[in-house]
């Protein structure tokens, strides 16, 4: 893994198109938005996709496709998941 090799990743991330039908961050109003891949469940191997706000750094609900984390974030993204993420 190289550092140019991150960075690319992470330009794909935010230029992701289905980033476009995206709400603006709940928390701080960013646009600045991208997917990345979620937590993964190891045991079945199922990759995730949840969307990473730029401007606060918070996470938004996992989904298992990126159209999915999108929707997710749109209509069910609120407080209970701050407090999820602020949880030790
Ligand atoms: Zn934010």
């Amino acid at each position: 893994m190289t550092p140019s090799r991150d960075v690319e990743g992470l330009g794909r991330a935010y230029s992701n198109p289905h980033l476009e039908r995206a709400n603006p961050c709940p928390f701080c109003g960013s646009t600045t938005l991208a997917i990345v891949e979620g937590p993964q469940a190891r045991l079945i191997r199922t990759r995730t996709w949840q969307i990473l706000c730029a401007g606060c750094l918070c996470r938004g609900p996992v989904g298992g496709s990126e159209a999915q984390a999108v929707s997710k974030w749109n209509g069910e993204f609120g407080p209970v998941h701050r407090s999820e993420l602020d949880d030790p």
